[in-house]
């Protein structure tokens, strides 16, 4: 089975908890209310609080889907105390978590490596990777009370293969890659699954400041690319771990 053809069913996510992060905008906002629609019990994680609201009002108004909660937290700021008392109050509301999809992510510059100013470089590298870090090792508990546990790193085609001019964000792809591996193995005899998913070009804000010339009419939309965080998040992947996925 392909898991960018996956074909989910109704209620999937029934009973599942899944915290996904960047649920402002893009791709995050799209597999949130999906997910919301299948069943989940979603945490839309975002730094924008009114973004996040109308998220929150689009689920709601949804048939018969769990009513979301919401935490603000900003990447690029957050410290350790941010992250456990978000790990705190998901443990005291839910008790556990089964999905943690690490969606949020910032492009940065595109420069050369020579012309590539060293602030902008760490700014990246800790929103796409370190705090990716922080956020795991805070929930690792809260995946560890789910029966079926799943995380999702967001890669991207240049963290594959290097290409000029991608900077720190290509290598922070790379790290992301790197970082589902290592606790994919750390996990291999457990139920805990771990992987990683390129979405491919969407139409997002992203892209567009990415590629700010191209027709995106070619793009494909958020809502189509997501069987495969879809297949990923369900019981279906049961036993599917470090992998690195084409959504499309
Ligand atoms: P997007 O529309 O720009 O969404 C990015 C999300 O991350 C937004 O919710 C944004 O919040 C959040 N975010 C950014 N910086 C943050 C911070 N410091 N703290 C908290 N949240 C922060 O981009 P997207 O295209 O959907 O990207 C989603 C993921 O897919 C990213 O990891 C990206 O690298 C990856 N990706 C995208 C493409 C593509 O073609 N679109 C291709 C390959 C990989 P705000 O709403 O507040 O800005």
């Amino acid at each position: 089975m392909d898991p960018k053809n996956y074909e989910s069913r109704p209620e999937l996510l029934g009973d599942r908890i899944v915290l996904v992060t960047g649920a402002s905008d893009g791709i995050g906002r799209a597999l949130a209310v999906r997910s919301a629609a299948l069943g989940a019990q979603l945490i839309l994680h975002g730094r924008d609080t009114a973004k996040l609201e109308a998220v929150y009002d689009e689920i709601e108004a949804l048939d018969a889907a769990p009513r979301p909660s919401i935490a603000v937290m900003d990447l690029a700021t957050a410290d350790s105390g941010a992250y456990t008392s978000l790990a705190d109050s998901l443990m005291d509301e839910f008790g556990r978590l089964d999905g943690l999809v690490h969606n949020a992510g910032m492009l940065g510059d595109r420069f050369s490596i020579e012309q590539y100013d060293a602030v902008t470089w760490q700014r990246v590298m800790h929103v796409n990777v370190t705090a990716a870090f922080a956020l795991t090792q805070v929930c690792l508990p809260l995946l560890g009370e789910s029966g079926d546990p799943s995380i999702i790193f967001t890669s991207s085609g240049v963290g594959r293969v290097g290409k000029a001019f991608w900077g720190a964000y290509a290598v922070s792809k790379f790290a992301t890659e790197g970082l589902s591996q290592v606790l994919a193995d750390e996990h291999r005899d457990g139920k805990l699954r771990v992987n990683c998913v390129n979405p491919g070009p969407t139409r997002t804000s992203m892209r567009l400041e990415a590629y700010p010339g191209e027709n995106r009419d070619e793009l494909k939309m958020p809502e189509e690319i997501l069987p495969a965080y879809l297949y990923l998040l369900g019981p279906d992947s049961r036993g599917v771990t470090g992998q690195s996925i084409d959504a499309q």
